[in-house]
């Protein structure tokens, strides 16, 4: 076991194990045990499962592995895996799959590691694909009880804006169909080897379904009304779904949405209600 919590330490293994940090994987590692201990406790309860995507040189997975029962990380890089096996010597806790996690099966992997039980994710994503990522989870089968990531603070903004906020965006709408996301805390460069050119902040996000359209139907049409931010509602709606404007007014009007609004005036619930008026009509 050796634990990475300095700048100093993350440098002294990388050249051990021959790497060094990779731009376009975004690795910046962390090296402060304070936020990787802060992170850990709000993202897991003690004994329970949980994924991490981007164990990296492991100083989340440590913390990760002492509170909870069992831990599947997903690495994409051959040589952060082979360096994971000596520095996580000792655990027996712990599966490291080496994939690509845009690209692999979490739901056959959640149920394989997890036998279809509960399970949280945790992670400090790799921030070239954050959104990606978060979609991906949102759309698995087995959905996790909570998803708590540290993120670029400006996507963390976006994730828990309302609608008017200026960071309110179809990202923040699509989220929000679970709840809205809490900022738990802000975390500086200096956090990290090496350190960003941007601040970092933790989100958490506990995944309760709160309207009865499911959640593909929803996200279609969020996608939809934000396809030309400029425009109304009504002339999204038009465009994205093919729907002459008479019958793209009617089921506006039917979700008691004005159809000279735009998308980023609607909230999550006018997005379900809209979901919902489409989907009774037959067009979702
Ligand atoms: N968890 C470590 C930490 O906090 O120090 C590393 C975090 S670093 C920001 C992101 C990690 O995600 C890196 O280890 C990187 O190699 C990995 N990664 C990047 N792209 C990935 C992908 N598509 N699938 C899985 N892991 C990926």
């Amino acid at each position: 076991m050796t634990e990475v919590y300095s700048s100093r330490a993350v440098q002294d293994i990388l050249s051990r194990e021959g790497l060094a940090p990779l731009k376009k994987l975004g690795q910046n590692f962390l090296c402060d045990i304070n936020i990787v201990n802060k992170i850990a406790e709000a993202g897991t309860p003690e004994g329970g499962s949980v994924i991490e995507i981007g164990p990296g040189l492991g100083a989340l997975t440590s913390a990760l592995l002492k509170r909870t029962e069992k831990v599947l990380a997903i690495e994409i890089d051959a040589g952060m895996v082979k360096a994971l096996g000596t520095i996580l010597d000792g655990y027996d806790n712990i599966e490291i799959i080496h994939e690509d996690v845009l690209k692999c099966d979490m739901d056959e992997l959640a149920e394989r590691y997890f036998q279809g039980g509960r399970y949280e994710v945790c992670a400090n994503l790799p921030y070239y694909i954050t959104g990606p990522v978060i979609m991906k989870i949102l759309n698995l089968k087995k959905l996790p009880d909570t998803i708590t990531v540290m993120v670029q603070k400006e996507v963390a903004l976006r994730m828990a804006a309302r609608p008017g906020d200026t960071e309110y965006s179809g990202f923040s709408a699509s989220v929000q169909y679970f709840g809205t996301p809490k900022l738990l805390f802000t975390v500086g460069p200096s956090s990290f080897y090496p350190s960003p050119d941007v601040d970092s902040a933790v989100v958490k996000l506990e995944l309760k379904r709160q309207f009865d359209i499911a959640f593909d139907c929803y996200d279609r049409v969020v996608k939809g009304l934000f396809g030309m931010r400029r425009k109304t509602v009504l002339n999204n709606m038009v465009k994205a779904f093919g729907l002459d404007p008479a019958q793209a007014r009617e089921l506006l009007e039917k979700a008691g949405i004005l159809s000279g609004k735009r998308a980023e005036e609607l909230s999550p619930a006018d997005f379900a209600g809209l979901a919902g008026a489409m989907a009774d009509a037959g067009i979702l």
